[in-house]
């Protein structure tokens, strides 16, 4: 846990920025989400900004919407221009700029989308959109085509349709409930529609993916643990950027889901100048397992337009994962993972660590380079 962020610099923010705000309204998630940052004018009063940072500002209509819960912007620092959190969440001019190769919809999810706002690339699991809304949004999202646009569907009617889907093909064994942040929705809405995915009966496995614990983490009451414990076997994915995420606040909210049985595992998008070395990215792993968190999976960050200065080279993400198997527990591994173009599914590009092979003996080599040697038996028993 990094103590650059104890509650007492919370504490400071809140009654520097907020001064009308007690300890009840911060800690209150609706009143969070209501005090968000949305503008310019909202960012400029916490932030000292970079002429990039204004440029990107001005015309940002049409683009991702700006939202900086006031929690999460209490974790960015207010002048230091290199801030990782910064960087993921404050507009820099580099969005403006579209390169080839870069598309809206790189993974061809609206290709793959058979009902609004539901895509099945793979056998026997289906990815289901419930909202566009984020509680904060990260400037290299995936999703920035739709994120806070409102076009996808949110009301149950219209999810009716996406559970009818489901319903109809027993070959769905798994529901990845993703969106924007489904952890946005009430207790209610979640409850409605999770207890109408548990009642169809070739679902097996229910999982949640939000950044909810990182950016808004008062939302993860006590009552909601409660609620989610009762679909299992529900797990949640957590997205998590860098290590200044891991505070107190971050921790609780961890603890009350993996209380509740919830097994969580995380998420990171290898970032440029956010967590693109190794010193970083293995105390963002420490963390979370101190937090009960599963580093899951580490991905490359997708050719989305207008995200090329987030983009890091995929040696980097290997090298970085080089660092990590032998070094430390093996808990501590992600599997690093690169989205093919137009649904094409999760590439793993872990490390190669088989050097060659001479007839039945496999010439390897272990986390410091040193290579061993492992024969297979060529006579295998005919009748066992
Ligand atoms: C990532 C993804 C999933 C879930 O994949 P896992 O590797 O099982 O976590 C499911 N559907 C789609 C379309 C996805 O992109
Ligand atoms: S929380 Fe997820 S969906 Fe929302 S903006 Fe960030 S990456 Fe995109």
């Amino acid at each position: 846990m990094t103590d650059r962020h104890t509650p007492n610099s919370i504490t400071a923010f809140r009654k520097r920025y907020f001064p009308g705000a007690g300890a009840r309204e911060w800690n209150d998630w609706r009143w969070q989400m209501r005090h968000r940052v949305r503008d310019a004018k909202g960012l400029e009063r916490l932030f000292s900004l970079t002429e990039d940072e204004q440029a990107a500002l001005q015309g940002l209509n049409g683009a991702m919407p700006l939202g900086i819960t006031p929690y999460y912007a209490a974790l960015i620092s207010r002048d230091d221009t290199r801030d990782p959190l910064r960087k993921a969440m404050i507009p820099r001019l580099g969005e403006r700029h579209a390169l080839p190769g870069e598309q809206a919809d790189p993974l061809g999810e609206q290709a793959h989308s058979p009902v609004p706002g539901l895509v099945h690339t793979y056998p026997d699991k289906v990815l289901f959109l419930v909202t566009d809304l984020c509680a904060s949004y990260c400037r290299y999202c995936t999703r920035s085509r739709i994120v806070g646009k409102g076009t996808l569907p949110t009301a149950r009617q219209q999810w009716e349709q996406a559970i009818e889907y489901i319903r109809n093909r027993p070959e769905i064994r798994d529901v990845l409930i993703s969106g924007g942040d489904p952890l946005i929705l009430s207790d209610a809405r979640l409850e409605w529609l999770l207890t109408r995915l548990r009642d169809i009966p070739h679902v097996e496995m229910l999982r949640i993916g939000t950044k909810i614990p990182a950016v808004l983490p008062q939302r993860i009451t006590p009552d909601l643990a409660r609620m989610l414990k009762r679909f299992h076997p529900l797990y949640v994915s957590i997205h998590f950027t860098h290590p200044s995420e891991l505070t107190k606040a971050s921790a609780r909210a961890c603890s009350r889901l993996a209380d509740a049985g919830i097994p969580l595992g995380s998420q990171t998008v290898l970032l440029a100048g956010i967590n693109d070395d190794l010193a970083t990215m293995r105390d963002l792993m420490h963390g979370l397992l101190n937090m009960r968190v599963k580093p899951y999976y580490l991905h490359q960050c997708d050719p989305v337009s207008g995200t090329s200065h987030f983009r890091t080279p995929i040696e980097k993400g290997v090298s970085i994962i080089r660092g990590l198997h032998g070094h430390t527990t093996g808990y501590a591994v992600p599997a690093y993972m690169l989205d093919a173009a137009g649904g094409g599914g999760k590439v793993p590009i872990n490390p190669d660590y088989i050097k060659r092979r001479e007839g039945n003996v496999w010439i390897l080599s272990n986390y410091r380079g040193l290579e061993y040697r492992y024969a297979e038996s060529v006579d295998r028993p005919t009748n066992a």
